[in-house]
C-alpha cells in the first residue's frame, strides 16, 4: 500500500527535513506485519514527493498477529488487503514518520509549525460512498476521490470497491499526517490489530484539537474503535468539548432555586415551566421524546410517571447531571426505567441519536449557549433532527425587574450568556419557524404582570409538512 506526500513551492525539499528522510536516499524499516520503504520519487526544489510503499507480509502476518488472537485465516490476505490503505498505513506512519507525526524536527524546529502546500495521495483506498469527503472537507481539505475500476486491464468488470484519493490543503505536515492516522482506519473499517484501550488512547492524542469538533466525530470514533462499543463511547464522551456547557454542569435544583424571588410564594417557576411543557407533550401522545440539556431529567421523570410514552431519551452535555439522573433512575423499577435512555452529547453537534423522534424538548438551554453558536442549535434541532414537535423555554428578561434580588440589568443565573425579552424571543423562534418548515406559537408561562409580562416564556413549534 502507498501513500504519496507532495510539497509544492519553493523549498519543496524542506520536506526531507520535516520527514527526517534524505531525499536521495531509500529507508527501510521492518514492521511486526513486513517492510515499510520511504523513498522520493521526485525531489527537485519547487515539487519534492515522498513515497510511503508498505508491503505486508500474509505469512509473518499471520505469525505475529494472527497467533495472539486465535489465529487469522490467510485467505483474508488474498484480497486486495495488502494493497488498499488501511490501519496498517496507520502504524506504518507511526512507526517510520514519527518524528513528524509528533511535531517534531531537531534541525529546523520552525518547520514544524509552517503550513505547505501539500498533497496527500492514496492510490487505493476502500470507504464507503462519499465517506471520504464527508470526513476530509470539514478539515479545509480539497477532496478528489475516484473510484478505481475492478480490473483497468477489463473495464467490462465494472468499478471496483476501492477509491484513488487525493487530498489537497495549505497546513502544516504533522497536521496532514494526523488526520491520515485517523481517517485512513476510520474509512478502511478492517482493523488487523486487536482493538483497545491504548487504541482509544491514540486516538484521542492524534485527534487532539480537531476531533472533537468535527462533525462526523461519532462516525469517526466508531470506525476507529471498530467493534468497541464502551471504548468509542468513552472516546465520544472524553471527546466532548469542555466548554460546550461543562460550565453549565450546575444542576438544573441549583438553577431553580438561584431564581430570584419575588416576594410571594407560588410553586417553583421551574416547576410551572416543567408542569407546562410536561402536559403539552402528554396531550400529543408521542411515541418518543427526546429532552435536549436534560439536566438531571426533571421532564423525563414527569413524562416517565405521568404519562405512557414508551421512549424517552434525555440527552446533555454535563456528565455530572446524567450521572445523578442515572443514579435516580437506577431506583425505579426495570418496566419504567427500560422507557428511559441517556444519551452524552453537545447540542451544537450533528447527531444521528437526535433523528427520528416524535418532541424535542428544550426546557431553559437556549440561554446556556453562546449566542453565537444558537445557529449551529438552530441546525441541529430543527434541520437535521426535525422533530414533528419542538417545545422551547426561555426566561423573560423584561419579568427580571420584578425580582427584588437582582442588580437591574443583571441575568438570573451565572452561566445565562443572554436573556430575552418577549419581542426578542418571538422574533428568533419565528425566524426560525420560517427558515425550517414549522409553525410556532409563543405563549407566556407563569403569572403574567401587566407591564413586564409573565417570567418565562415557551415556543411550541410544528412541523408544518
Ligand atoms: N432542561 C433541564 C436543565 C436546564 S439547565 C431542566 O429544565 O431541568 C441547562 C442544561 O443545559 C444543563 O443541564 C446544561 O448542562 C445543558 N447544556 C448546556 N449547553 C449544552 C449543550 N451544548 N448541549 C447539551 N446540553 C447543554
Amino acid at each position: 500500500m502507498l501513500l504519496l506526500i507532495t510539497n509544492r513551492g519553493p523549498d519543496a525539499t524542506d520536506l526531507g527535513h520535516l520527514l527526517h528522510k534524505h531525499p536521495a536516499r531509500v529507508h527501510e524499516s521492518a514492521l511486526a506485519f513486513g517492510t515499510a520503504r520511504v523513498f522520493y520519487p521526485a525531489a527537485g526544489p519547487e515539487e519534492c514527493t515522498a513515497a510511503l510503499a508498505v508491503e505486508v507480509d500474509p505469512v509473518g502476518l499471520v505469525r505475529s498477529v494472527g497467533a495472539r488472537q486465535g489465529g487469522w485465516a490467510l485467505g483474508q490476505y488474498v484480497n486486495d488487503r495488502p494493497y488498499a490503505a488501511s490501519s496498517f498505513l496507520s502504524v506504518a506512519i507511526s512507526r517510520v514518520l514519527g518524528t513528524a507525526l509528533n511535531g517534531r524536527c531537531a534541525k529546523r524546529p520552525e518547520l514544524v509549525d509552517k503550513p505547505l502546500e501539500l498533497e496527500a495521495r492514496l492510490p487505493a483506498i476502500q470507504a464507503p460512498e462519499g465517506a471520504p469527503e464527508r470526513l476530509f472537507d470539514p478539515l479545509g481539505y480539497e477532496v478528489e476521490c475516484r473510484r478505481l475500476p475492478l480490473d483497468p486491464a477489463f473495464p467490462e468488470w465494472g468499478e471496483g470497491r476501492c477509491y484513488e484519493l487525493r487530498l489537497r490543503a495549505t497546513r502544516p505536515l504533522r497536521e496532514l499526517l494526523r488526520h491520515l492516522f485517523v481517517l485512513v482506519p476510520a474509512l478502511d473499517r478492517e482493523k488487523h490489530y486487536w482493538v483497545g484501550p491504548e487504541e482509544l488512547e491514540k486516538l484521542l492524542a492524534k485527534g487532539e484539537g480537531w476531533l472533537a469538533r468535527h462533525p462526523e466525530r461519532d462516525w469517526i470514533v466508531r470506525r476507529y474503535l471498530w467493534r468497541q462499543r464502551g471504548l468509542a463511547n468513552e472516546a465520544i464522551a472524553r471527546l466532548i468539548p469542555e466548554d460546550d456547557g461543562a460550565d453549565a454542569a450546575e444542576d438544573a435544583e441549583e438553577e431553580a432555586q438561584a431564581e430570584p424571588a419575588t416576594g410571594r410564594r407560588s410553586p417553583s417557576l421551574h416547576d410551572q415551566r416543567l408542569d407546562a411543557v410536561a402536559e403539552r407533550i402528554a396531550a400529543l401522545d408521542p411515541e418518543s421524546v427526546v429532552d435536549l440539556g436534560c439536566g438531571e431529567g426533571k421532564l423525563l421523570l414527569r413524562l416517565l410517571r405521568r404519562t405512557r410514552i414508551p421512549r424517552l431519551v434525555g440527552m446533555d452535555v454535563s456528565s455530572r447531571s446524567l450521572q445523578y439522573l442515572e443514579s435516580r433512575l437506577e431506583r425505579l423499577p426495570p418496566a419504567q426505567r427500560s422507557r428511559v435512555e441517556v444519551r452524552h452529547g453537545s447540542l451544537i453537534y450533528r447527531d444521528s441519536r437526535l433523528v427520528g423522534h416524535d418532541v424535542a424538548a428544550l426546557v431553559e438551554v437556549l440561554e446556556h449557549l453562546d449566542p453565537d453558536r444558537l445557529e449551529v442549535l438552530e441546525e441541529v434541532v430543527f434541520a437535521h433532527a426535525a422533530p414533528r414537535h419542538v417545545f422551547v423555554t426561555t426566561p423573560n428578561r423584561e419579568y427580571n425587574a420584578l425580582f427584588e434580588t437582582l442588580e437591574p440589568g443583571g441575568l438570573r443565573h451565572r452561566d445565562h450568556r443572554f436573556e430575552w425579552t418577549r419581542a426578542e424571543f418571538q422574533e428568533w423562534a419565528k425566524r426560525v419557524a420560517a427558515g425550517h418548515g414549522y409553525e410556532v406559537a409563543v405563549e407566556p408561562l407563569g403569572e403574567e404582570h401587566p407591564d413586564h409580562g409573565a417570567p418565562s416564556q415557551m415556543a411550541a413549534f410544528r412541523r408544518t409538512d
